[in-house]
């Protein structure tokens, strides 16, 4: 069994790569962007986050002991569900209010070390895939596959506004091309554990590639990872 890193750029389908992935072999899927998520939603639902967007970052610090992050698997959709202090929070933390909050708070170094210490700690027994932006690069730098996602900014958000759409939820395609950049451009120019593509990376720009066909990509770099780790 190996760890599988998946990063890149936000919204290019990294969990949906990773969750498939997953149930394929029979491993562990930790989506550490629901964990900084779910800080961002328990930060909002608190009050520590004003209509600027201003963090009370005292009181969050004071606050991280009590943020309890939990995967639990869900047999209807085969995937796991995010809950946030024994609440299952997983649709949401997946709103664009979160979305739009999400960046600043995980450039927090105190909210990155405590989700850091608790990934390490969900990983170390391999047979793990985790999709993030510090993977490959900070959490598990010895991991055996890394792989670095991207595609353009406006397909990226195409694909967004159509699951928001299918959801239900009303939303404009701009504001969502807004969130995309500025949240690659604050998680790529953050001072600790920058959004960047690991040395020994492999790089998929998945812009014109169907699910079907990444997956089936993904699938044939596992068996390769796996077979050189035996
Ligand atoms: O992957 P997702 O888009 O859900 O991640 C939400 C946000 O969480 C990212 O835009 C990024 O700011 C932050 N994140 C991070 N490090 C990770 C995973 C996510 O900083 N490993």
């Amino acid at each position: 069994m190996i760890t599988i890193a998946i990063d890149g750029h936000s919204s290019c389908g990294k969990s949906t790569m990773a969750k498939n992935l997953a149930k394929e072999l029979g491993y562990v899927y930790i989506d550490t962007g629901a964990m900084y998520r779910s800080v961002t939603y328990y930060a909002m639902q608190n009050g520590m986050i004003d209509a600027e967007g201003n963090i009370d970052t005292d009181r969050l610090q004071a606050a991280m002991p009590d943020i309890h992050i939990s995967f639990k698997f869900n047999p209807e959709t085969g995937r796991p569900d995010t809950y946030l202090n024994g609440i299952r929070v997983e649709d949401k933390i997946r709103t664009l209010e979160v979305s739009n909050h999400v960046s600043p708070i995980a450039t927090l170094g105190f909210v990155r070390e405590a989700m850091v210490a608790q990934q390490r700690e969900m990983g170390k027994a391999k047979g793990v895939i985790l999709d993030g932006r510090d993977i490959g690069t900070v959490v598990f730098p010895d991991a055996e596959l890394k792989v670095f996602v991207t595609a353009s900014a406006e397909i990226r958000a195409q694909r967004r506004y159509d699951e928001l759409t299918a959801k239900g939820e009303t939303c404009n395609y701009d504001e969502i091309l807004k969130n995309v950049q500025e949240r690659d451009y604050i998680d790529s120019h953050r001072e600790i554990s920058p959004l960047t593509k690991a040395e020994d990376a492999i790089v998929l720009d998945n812009s014109n590639m169907t699910i079907a066909e990444q997956q089936e990509w993904l699938l044939k770099l596992t068996r390769e990872a796996v077979s050189a780790s035996e």
